[in-house]
């Protein structure tokens, strides 16, 4: 089908469409090993993602920010600290707008893009001027073969970063530096849990920026966002601002206006002394563990959904301390009942609706009532806001228990 000089091939694929091709534009959700794409490569037609084709086309520096969890927190806050700051910056990539659509103007400051692994799998020359690694674990075993493959997807971050750019890592998270041993890049690191010399690192109640001779200190207790994971996505945010030369301060109150994104650990409800939090994108093991370790047992956990090969066994110790029911739902239910066997009181539920039912009826007073579901949603959702949506609608209609 031609339509405004373009051809479009429906319906499948044509093998004619792939070999005539100069080069292949893959989506990030398509793996590169199905055949049509092998045999474009066979041929020697080169296969880009979106990001690359449109870091092409874009002068602005490009602060990109990976890792298993946090990127899409990470991202926003570094949008609202150069927003605060007076610059023009476009957010985006993983995070919704696509990267293609920065390159209608040149009229950026800064692009604060976030990737995915499946995103960097397709990148080639780009290399941007600060490269965020922010933590990584499980993820996604339903797409790569092993860990090794996921952690290289990742590393492509790196890939043309050289001594003119700068890598921002957590110092707490060996693998990520590791991953990124061997890049030239200047490096600054942060830490949750230390002082870091040349970075930002934590001081019981304050956040310490520590760079050429200066430090700066900022009151934790400040922040409106809660919990350890977004203290360190909001030190490895600050960093790269700070780097550009935007005043402490104005960094400082722009993460602390920050009221964080839906679905992410929010605060649904109070009834009948019961708070219910969604963490709908708490999609692997590694969110799971942050969202519960800010949480006071006892904790009815919600979970379950579309598997993705991950091993549900590391969160036992975090279950068997706080969680005193666990209520699991979706495709993954009878794999993270066998793995988490014996650490609190399982229940399966048919749907969600069924499982928001049952955890009133298990939850005691001024308990809490927590969806992260460590899977993805795909199974019985379009998408992990969807879920999170019905979860927030389904609490609302929630009447007052009797016994309450
Ligand atoms: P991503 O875009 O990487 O999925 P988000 O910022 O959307 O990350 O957060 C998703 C979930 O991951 C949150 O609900 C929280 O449970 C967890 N999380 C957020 N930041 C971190 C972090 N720095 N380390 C570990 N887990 C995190």
């Amino acid at each position: 089908m031609l339509r405004k000089g373009k051809r479009f091939d429906l319906g499948g694929h044509s093998l004619e469409c792939f070999e005539q091709a100069d080069l292949i534009a893959v989506s990030p959700g398509v793996p590169l090993d199905i055949a049509p794409l092998k045999h474009a490569t066979q041929n020697g037609i080169p296969l880009l993602g979106e990001i690359e084709l449109a870091a092409r086309e874009c002068a602005a520096p490009i602060v990109a920010v990976t890792g298993t969890n946090g990127k899409s927190t990470t991202t926003s806050l570094l949008g609202e600290i150069f927003q605060h700051w007076g610059k023009q910056v476009f957010v985006g990539g993983n995070l919704g707008t696509p990267l293609v659509n920065a390159c209608a103007t040149q009229d950026w400051d800064y692009l604060v893009v976030e990737l995915s692994s499946f995103q960097l799998e397709t990148v080639d020359q780009f290399c941007p001027q600060y490269g965020l690694l922010l933590n990584l674990s499980e993820d996604h075993l339903d797409r790569y073969p092993d860990l090794d493959s996921y952690y290289a997807a990742k590393q492509q971050l790196f890939r043309n970063m050289g001594s003119e750019q700068t890598v921002v890592l957590n110092a707490d998270d060996q693998q990520v530096l590791q991953l990124a041993s061997d890049v030239m890049s200047r490096r600054v690191l942060f830490s949750g849990s230390s002082l870091i010399n040349e970075g930002m690192g934590r001081d019981g109640g304050e956040l310490v920026w520590r760079w050429q001779g200066e430090e700066a200190r900022f009151k934790l207790s400040e922040l409106q966002i809660k919990g350890a994971h977004n203290i360190e996505n909001v030190m490895a945010a600050m960093i790269p601002a700070l780097l550009e030369g935007c005043p402490a301060a104005i960094a400082w109150q722009a993460v602390c206006a920050f009221r964080g994104l839906e679905h992410r650990m929010n605060l649904v409800r109070e009834l009948d002394g019961v708070s219910w939090y969604n963490d709908s994108k708490g999609t692997n093991v590694g969110s799971v563990l942050k969202s519960l370790s800010g949480l006071d047992a006892p904790v009815t956990l919600i979970a379950g959904g579309k598997d993705k090969g991950g091993d549900y066994s590391l969160l036992r110790p975090l279950l068997e301390e706080r969680v005193s029911d666990l209520i699991l739902i979706g495709e993954a239910a009878s794999k993270m009942a066998r793995e988490l066997a014996g650490t609190a009181q399982i229940h399966h539920a048919a749907d969600l609706a069924d499982a928001v039912l049952l955890a009133q009826q298990v939850t005691q007073k001024s308990g809490t009532v927590l969806l992260s579901p460590a899977c993805s949603s795909f199974d019985m959702f379009e998408n992990f806001a969807r879920r999170g949506d019905e979860f927030c609608r389904l609490v609302m209609q929630l009447g007052q228990r009797e016994s309450a």
